[in-house]
């Protein structure tokens, strides 16, 4: 059934250096998701580590933290139908080389690590992580 949801995404380091923000919101607005909040923040090492932490166990956990955590970052929560699986599919596969073409990571993404933008993956970890970021 198509419900209307809300998600987590994450414009990441990489893509704010490049000053990609305007365009990543754009691309958002243009395929119908609504920007309900955002706020632009630094994350510590302990808070990447905390919101990660499904990824604990991987070889890759310790420099996915420290890099989450190495530049400002801009957090927002994005509502359409099925805001979940949409903002994924707009997002594209985690290693840029495999995103098809019109997705942001296969536009924007330098390499599986720098893949410019997080999305939640499922409606459960959308609510957790809207509420790690926007706690009032
Ligand atoms: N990641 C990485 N190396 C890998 C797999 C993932 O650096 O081999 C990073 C990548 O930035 C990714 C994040 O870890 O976005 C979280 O991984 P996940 O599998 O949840 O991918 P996503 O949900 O972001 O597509
Ligand atoms: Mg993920």
């Amino acid at each position: 059934m198509n419900q209307i949801e809300k998600t987590l995404s994450i414009i990441k380091p990489d893509a704010i250096e490049r000053n990609l923000s305007e365009d990543i919101k754009s691309i958002f607005l243009k395929n119908g998701f609504q920007i309900l909040n955002e706020k632009k923040i630094k994350i510590s090492k302990e808070e990447a580590e905390q919101f990660y932490l499904v990824h604990q166990s991987k070889p890759f956990y310790n420099e996915l933290c420290n890099y989450l955590s190495s530049g400002p970052i801009l957090v927002m929560i994005l509502t359409k139908e099925n805001a979940v699986s949409e903002n994924r599919a707009l997002m594209g596969a985690t290693d840029p080389k495999d995103a098809k073409e019109g997705t942001i990571r296969k536009k924007y993404g330098l390499s599986i690590d720098k893949n410019s933008v997080h999305g939640s993956d499922s409606t459960e970890n959308a609510v957790k992580e809207i509420n790690f970021f926007f706690k009032d």
